[in-house]
């Protein structure tokens, strides 16, 4: 997927289809395994924890062109990576405090 195609889907608020596409999902294969499916973040502090997404350290949305570069991709835990992205976090609980609210009303 050229940069000019990833800008268009996050114009368009479709970055899920970048994520679901075979060359991303060869290369977060790739880095997992570079960085032996251990989370980077955990490592820097001297723990070990088992890695399940690939990141990218400068944000996708911002910087495109380094989609698929190496430098900017590191293995890390799901615990890392919601702490990595408190904006969908915080995301996810309005959406439950709406829910919980519709609820009460
Ligand atoms: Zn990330
Ligand atoms: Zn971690």
């Amino acid at each position: 997927m050229t940069t000019e195609e990833i800008r268009l889907l996050i114009a368009n608020g479709r970055i899920d289809k970048f994520y679901n596409r075979g060359a991303w999902r060869r290369k977060s294969k790739q880095i997992l395994k570079r960085d032996n499916n251990e989370c980077q973040i955990h490592k820097r502090r001297g723990k070990y924890a088992r890695a399940r997404n690939v990141h990218h350290i400068k944000e996708l949305k911002d910087f495109p062109e380094f989609a698929y570069d190496d430098e900017n991709l590191e293995a890390v835990c799901i615990q890392c990576h919601n702490k990595l992205h408190p904006e969908k976090l915080e995301r996810l609980m309005k959406k439950e405090k709406k829910f919980i609210n519709e609820e009460r009303w």
